[in-house]
């Protein structure tokens, strides 16, 4: 399961404060110190707890929460209210197009889940009744027009390629220009991943985006990479502009340090979480049910 560890510390820091009938400040400090070294050891970036700790302690010493009925509980909905907004508040929705085809790209590192979350994409607009092109952009990775080709035909979805000899570049103009006359509703560009972010690769996405004017630019990170995933995301999103991010693999044993620090690091919204290797284990992410699952 997902950051555990974080969750039990978390649920037990509330439990001790929820037993107080008074709460001290020195309280709130013990409290707050612990919940700072719970967040550090799930690996959330060090400026990120920092900040957050700072503005739970000002909302809640020397204030109405301290002269309340149940303070325990009062501290307790801040930090739930503080570690919604932390990861982004509201709910993420994805963009759409005024005009049909909603244009979606997916970049990210290799091997993060960028081809399978394609095809998750695809499964979930097929849920809600809306058709999808899958392009198959991705010319580097040997397989990876054939993984996306084999996801497409089990989910009964078309997926345009060109081979690897094409530009991925002539490929994503090609595949939202099919998309545009044949009236999909959504088209979704596999991008190539690399190991390591090159400016060769960047470069290429810059030219793809500037040719298919994407609606949705979704950088697909892996959970269990923490502040790296972090750190990936920062860097897309100044040499690209994100709109958002898929955090992937939070079924495995992340200890949630990327799904606490995305947001607050790059300002991109996480829209969607991946939670399995099937084509339906993909989640709309919501920061409220999030945070209230950490605290238990
Ligand atoms: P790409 O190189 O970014 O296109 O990565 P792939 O889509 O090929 O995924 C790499 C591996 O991660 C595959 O074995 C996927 O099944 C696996 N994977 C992708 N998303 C998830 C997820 O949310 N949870 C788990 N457990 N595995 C995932």
């Amino acid at each position: 399961m997902a950051f555990e560890g974080l969750s039990e510390r978390m649920q037990s820091i509330m439990r001790k404060l929820r037993g107080k009938g008074k709460v001290t400040e020195a309280d709130v400090k013990e409290a707050m110190r612990e919940v700072r070294l719970a967040l550090l050891e799930a690996d959330v970036n060090f400026r990120v707890v920092r900040d957050f700790v700072n503005r739970v302690k000002e909302r809640v010493v020397g204030q109405e929460v301290m002269r309340s009925l149940t303070p325990g509980q009062q501290v307790i909905k801040v930090v739930n209210e503080e570690l919604t907004q932390l990861m982004g508040g509201e709910r993420s929705k994805l963009n759409q197009a005024l005009r049909s085809p909603t244009v979606i790209m997916m970049v990210g590192l290799q091997g993060t889940g960028k081809t399978t979350s394609s095809g998750k994409l695809a499964r979930y607009f097929q849920k809600q009744n809306r058709r999808t092109l899958l392009v198959a952009g991705d010319v580097y990775r040997p397989a990876a027009i054939r993984q996306l080709e084999v996801l497409g035909e089990s989910l009964d979805t078309p997926v345009f390629s060109l081979g690897d000899q094409e530009s991925p570049v002539v490929i994503a103009r090609r595949g939202v220009e099919k998309a545009r006359e044949e009236g999909f509703d959504y088209v979704i560009i596999d991008t190539a991943g690399r190991l390591h972010i090159d400016e060769e690769m960047m470069g290429e996405l810059r030219k793809i985006r500037e040719q298919v004017s994407p609606d949705e630019i979704l950088l697909v990170v892996d959970a269990m990479t923490g502040q790296d995933a972090v750190n990936v995301a920062e860097s897309f999103n100044q040499q690209l502009g994100l709109t958002g991010v898929v955090l992937t693999k939070l079924d495995g044993d992340t200890r949630g340090g990327a799904a606490l620090s995305v947001k607050a690091v790059t300002d991109c919204p996480i829209k969607f979480v991946g939670t399995g290797e099937k084509t339906d284990a993909l989640e709309p992410f919501f920061p409220d049910r999030m945070a209230s699952r950490i605290l238990g």
